[in-house]
């Protein structure tokens, strides 16, 4: 179980706390793409997580994108921020951690993984020893809010039927 426990949670990656990683002494951070930082759906992120993003670097974080996602995906997403980045990574492999290290010149004892997924990110970053944050998937929130209007609008349907029905 506490392979699949991350040490960190928070709602997304604009709700984590900085001062909190550097506390840990922590360097990099290796950051999942899909329902991380972005919808799956969806081909760039938003100006807010942009910002975020392009932070991190200022806040003195060396920063490695890694997907399993194609290389369409990854190069699209990253076109405008430039950031290093691993596609189809494997994860939970070990491989890709290894590679976005190397290349963040970072280490085990100083390195972050920041996703979405516990079979994924998290998984492979505890069974690596790795800090790992977890955050709520960006499309769920998405889903949850549409079902949540779609049913407004059924009830909202439902009293103007009831209301005005009988005047057509
Ligand atoms: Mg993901």
């Amino acid at each position: 179980m506490k392979l699949l426990t991350p040490d960190i949670y928070v709602e997304s990656v604009l709700h984590l706390d900085l001062q909190k990683l550097k506390d840990r002494k922590i360097k990099g951070l290796i950051i999942d793409i899909d329902n991380t930082l972005v919808a799956w759906d969806i081909k760039y992120a938003s100006e807010k997580t942009k910002e975020w993003l392009l932070n991190l670097k200022k806040e003195g974080f060396e920063v490695c994108l890694v997907s399993n996602n194609t290389e369409d995906r990854v190069v699209k997403f990253n076109e405008e921020l430039k950031l290093p980045a691993i596609h189809r990574a494997t994860k939970p492999r070990r491989g890709a951690f290894k590679k976005a290290m190397k290349t963040m010149k970072t280490n085990i004892n100083n390195t972050a993984v920041i996703g979405d997924q516990i079979f994924t990110d998290v998984l492979g970053g505890n069974r690596m020893g790795l800090c790992t944050v977890l955050v709520v998937p960006i499309e769920s929130k998405e889903f949850w809010w549409t079902t949540f209007v779609r049913r407004v609008e059924r009830h909202v349907l439902r009293v103007v039927l009831k209301e005005h029905g009988g005047e057509k």
